[in-house]
């Protein structure tokens, strides 16, 4: 048995730890609103910063959400509130997500298969239109 640690709450986001922003950090633009990308109602506890289109998120919504478009096979990231739709250049990602070495290797990695992959379907499927 566990001994004292029965009492502690155990979340069930053991498997990923939740990032923070740091509040000091004067390159963010902090803000009070909702976490946009908060789409499981997971309520982080970080503070909410402001992404280039307006909206505000935390970094470990941002970085979900954003694994979300790369295993979909987006090569872009875009803002995932409704009516939204901006692109996030990977840089402003990068940041705002406070993405890891092994988090942006991953990414990055991702971001160029799927950048691939579209140029190649795009370019069999103009093959395609030219031939029928
Ligand atoms: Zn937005």
């Amino acid at each position: 048995m566990l001994q004292g640690e029965m009492g502690s709450k155990l979340t069930t986001q053991a498997t990923k730890q939740e990032k923070c922003y740091d509040p000091g950090d004067k390159t963010l633009k902090f803000v009070d609103g909702e976490d946009v990308l908060d789409f499981l109602c997971e309520d982080f506890k970080s503070p909410r910063a402001q992404m280039s289109c307006g909206h505000a998120v935390t970094p470990t919504s941002l970085t979900n959400w954003c694994l979300r478009q790369l295993d979909q096979g987006d090569s872009r990231f875009v803002c995932g509130q409704f009516g939204c739709g901006v692109e996030w250049p990977y840089v402003e990602v990068c940041k705002m997500a406070l993405l890891t070495p092994e988090e942006k290797k991953y990414f990055e990695q991702t971001l160029a298969f799927n950048a691939a992959r579209e140029n190649f379907l795009i370019k069999a499927s103009s093959l395609l239109f030219h031939h029928f």
